[in-house]
């Protein structure tokens, strides 16, 4: 299952250093950042997102299996959905404010 699309009005929001984390009942993890959310419950970790990214918005977050792609700096984002495109596990969504 991909990220939810309508994580916004089907979570509740906390914070997490400059991030919103969107969270329900049935996460465990949640999803990290707003304008640029990566759902830490499926991302596998893989760094390609990392990769991708021409304006560097994510950074490692954890360590060895456990780390995630945190976008860290998702108000540099210019919107060209690689990391989209690019997630394994369709766990990131863009969308402009
Ligand atoms: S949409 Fe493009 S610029 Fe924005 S976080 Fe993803 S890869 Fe980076």
């Amino acid at each position: 299952m991909p990220i939810d699309p309508n994580f916004q009005a089907n979570r509740v929001a906390t914070t997490f250093e400059n991030l919103k984390v969107w969270k329900n009942k049935i996460s465990n993890l949640g999803i990290y950042g707003t304008n640029v959310a990566v759902d830490f419950d499926l991302c596998v970790g893989d760094g390609a997102c990392i990769e991708v990214c021409p304006t560097n918005v994510f950074d490692w977050q954890g360590v060895g299996a456990d780390r995630k792609a945190l976008p860290s700096r998702e108000r540099d984002c210019i919107y060209c959905f690689g990391c989209e495109a690019v997630c394994p596990k369709f766990a990131i969504r863009v969308s402009k404010p």
